[in-house]
């Protein structure tokens, strides 16, 4: 998978479960973007820390 953002670079993926939901999170080692994804796309940070913390 390569980054969305200087597209080229490796993405470095964790997948962790949060609150019963499989996330993946994704880390551009060039340009440090950092990227989260549930089952059915991308979600921002605060979609992650909004699932956190109601479940
Ligand atoms: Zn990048």
């Amino acid at each position: 998978m390569e980054c969305t953002g200087c597209a080229g670079a490796k993405l470095i993926t964790i997948r962790m479960r949060i609150a019963g939901e499989e996330i993946e999170f994704r880390r551009c080692s060039k340009c440090e973007v950092n990227h989260w994804a549930d089952g059915s796309g991308d979600i921002t940070l605060d979609e992650v820390l909004e699932l956190a913390r109601t479940r």
